[in-house]
């Protein structure tokens, strides 16, 4: 499962750069340090992993750049998963 994150993880970068050079959206004042998914993909995809549930997009434009405490927070804040388990982002 890991390779399908990779997969969009490295399709973001391709199109968009690595988040890295970009200010966190979130706070705006931290620089970004990673690709968080946003959620709201009408073709999201989900796949098992280690007991949780992970969500993620092959469309790079639904990732936000995030430094780490705002993607932590997201990641805790994120819409509920209607599946046993718990809802997690990829790319941590
Ligand atoms: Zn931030």
């Amino acid at each position: 499962m890991a390779d399908l994150y990779r997969g969009a993880h490295s399709r973001t970068v391709k199109v968009r750069g690595p988040a890295t050079d970009y200010d966190c959206l979130a706070c705006g004042v931290r620089p970004a340090a990673e690709w968080a998914y946003r959620g709201g993909d009408p073709d999201e995809m989900r796949a098992p992993s280690n007991g949780a549930v992970c969500a993620y997009s092959d469309d790079p434009s639904y990732y936000d750049p995030l430094c780490r405490p705002c993607h932590r927070f997201r990641d805790g804040h994120g819409p509920p998963d209607p599946g046993p388990g718990q809802l997690v982002l990829p790319f941590d």
